[in-house]
Parts: C-alpha cells; structure tokens; sequence
C-alpha cells in the first residue's frame, strides 16, 4: 500500500488529453507539509495559519512565524506554498485576543477585516511571510476579501513591510505572488474587478457555500440545504474562473469541494487550474483527473450548468463518476 502511494504521489495530475491542473494540500501545522508531499501533493494550496494564534496565550512573534513559513517553504522545495493570512474570529476563538462576542459571528469582526483594523498584528505577520519568501516559492492569502477598498488596504500594508524591511537590510521575494480566497459572494460576483488586483483567486467553498445560500456551515439541522452544487455555487464558481482566465491569472480551490470526486469532472471542465484539499484526498482525485479528458469534462460541467437543482447535479455527477469505474 504504502508502495502503491508512493508510485502514485509521483504521477503528474494530467488529463488523458494532457491538461495539467495543480493538485495541492491544505494543511494547519508547518509539521503537516511533508505528509502532504507523501500524499502526491506539489505544493500547498491553503497554508491556515491561524492555530499559530489559536494554540498560545500570547500572539505569535515576527520570529516564530519566520521560521513556521520558512520550514514549510523549505520543505516543499520549491513547489508553490499559499499561506493565508489569519482567519480569526468566526468558529475560531483565541486566547490571546479579547474578541468581542457576537450575535452572527460569521457576519462579524474576523479575517481580513481584523488585520486591516489591527496593523500592529497584521504587520508583524506580513513581515515574516516577506521574510520567509526567500526560502521558497511562498504566495500571500487574504482570506474573507469582499472589496477591492480591501485588498488595496492590505497591500498598502504589505508595500510599508517591503520597504521597512529593504531599509533593514533583509531580504525577500520582491515579486511574491498575492491572492484572495473568494469566500463571500460579493467577491465572486465582482471577480472581474478584483482579477486586476491580485495574481490569483483561490474559492473557499465552505463560506461560499454558507454564504450564498444562508446556510449556517455548521448547523446539523439545515445540513441537507448545504448544496456545493447549488446552480448558484455553481454559477458563481464558473463566473470566478472564467474571470480569471480573461485577466491571465489563475483560480484555485481550498475548500472541501474540491475534495470531493463526485464535483471533480465538473470543476475540471469549469477550468479550475488548482484542487487543494487535506492530504489524505490526493490519491484518490488524482486517479480521477489522470482517468478523464478535459474535454468530456467540459461536456459535463456545461451539462450540470443546464441543470435546475442540485439534486437534479449531484445525480448526474455521479452517474458520469460511475460510469468511469
Ligand atoms: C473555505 O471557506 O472554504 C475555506 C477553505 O476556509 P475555512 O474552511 O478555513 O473557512
Ligand atoms: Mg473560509
């Protein structure tokens, strides 16, 4: 077995047509970047870095994060590393920021929208992504951007590290890749716009999807109206993509969707260009893009675009997975 997953992790993630997508893996810890590397995965779509806030009582120093990005720079040689700036607030509490507490703390004061009011936090981990980019191909996430006010005001924040630490003499990738995940549905919608601010999308199906159909993420009881293959996901997705794409820039995709192989055909045909999910998925989505051709794929996904209901997708999604064997 462990043979067998070795062999696989050094196939390429191309179509039977010779379309290469990028297949990640999302990881918490920078200990989990080498598992992901077992796994198949050539690089890391979703580096969370907020356990580095969630496990201390104090907040993470400038040197601490340094040398979390450095390790996982360092260990995946080369390959791409997306790290996300924090993602406090909502489901995830802290102990070293008092956050207030709130009635829809999915709607609140979280991501993006902590940093930018608290540059004294925000810097200090900007600095140690800049820092840590000369180590690797490391790439900058913003998580939960809803307008262009806001990446503008995030990179503002990221050129003052650039020139404090030119001025100090330190060393970084001048050109490091910056990004947004597009998690809210006004992000999606304005995709177009947002395209000509940052070098790449990456979709973070759990709040899109909580978002778009005002289905709480973590709510058991409305679990059945939680549809990634909503015709309005769905819809949102292509929009993303396709925007993208217009502008030269690339979309990926952090959020379990993309684990999930009954959408792998459709998201493939949407022409998503990068599927990063935990580890343990790799193998199998793998075996499913290196069994298909991009071509049918398109045929799927613009089938499942003509379809009325997620139910009405998910069905046919997965006959056409059958079907494959
Ligand atoms: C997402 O929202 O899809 C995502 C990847 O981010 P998180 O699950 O950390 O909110
Ligand atoms: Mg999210």
């Amino acid at each position: 077995e462990l043979k067998r997953l070795r062999e696989s992790a050094n196939l390429e993630a191309t179509t039977t047509d010779g379309h290469h997508v990028e297949l990640f893996g999302n990881i918490g810890k920078s200990k989990d970047a080498k598992h992901a590397l077992t796994m198949g995965a050539q690089g890391i779509g979703l580096y969370r870095t907020e356990f580095l806030y969630m496990e201390n009582d104090e907040l993470p120093t400038e040197d601490v994060q340094f040398e979390e990005y450095k390790k996982v720079a360092e260990d995946m040689q080369g390959q791409p590393v997306i790290i996300r700036t924090m993602d406090i607030g909502g489901d995830k509490e802290l102990k070293c920021l008092d956050l207030p507490s709130e009635m829809n703390p999915f709607l609140g004061y979280r991501a993006i929208r902590i940093s930018l009011n608290r540059p004294d936090i925000f810097k200090v981990q900007l600095r140690a992504l800049l820092r840590a980019s000369s180590f690797g191909d490391i790439h900058i996430m913003y998580p939960m951007i809803a307008s262009v006010e806001e990446v503008k005001q995030a990179n503002a924040m990221l050129e003052e590290c650039k020139a404090e630490l030119t001025a100090e003499g330190k060393e970084f990738n001048k050109d490091i890749k910056v990004g947004i995940m597009i998690e809210v549905p006004a992000a999606a919608v304005i995709s177009p716009i947002l395209a000509k601010y940052v070098d790449f999308f990456s979709i973070g199906t759990n709040d899109l999807c909580q978002y778009t159909l005002a289905v709480d993420r973590m709510n058991e009881s409305i679990g059945s109206l939680y549809q990634p293959l909503h015709p309005g996901v769905l819809r949102l997705i292509k929009h993303v993509i396709d925007a993208s794409h217009e502008q030269g820039k690339f979309t990926g995709m952090c959020g379990e969707l993309a684990s999930d192989p009954v959408a792998t055909m459709i998201l493939l045909g949407l022409g998503l260009d990068e599927f990063s999910m935990t580890a343990s998925s790799i193998p199998l989505i793998k075996k499913i893009l290196r069994s298909v051709s991009k071509a049918e794929c398109e045929e799927v996904a613009n089938k499942a675009l003509s379809m009325d209901t997620a139910e009405e997708i998910t069905e046919y999604a997965k006959s056409v997975l059958a079907e494959k064997g």
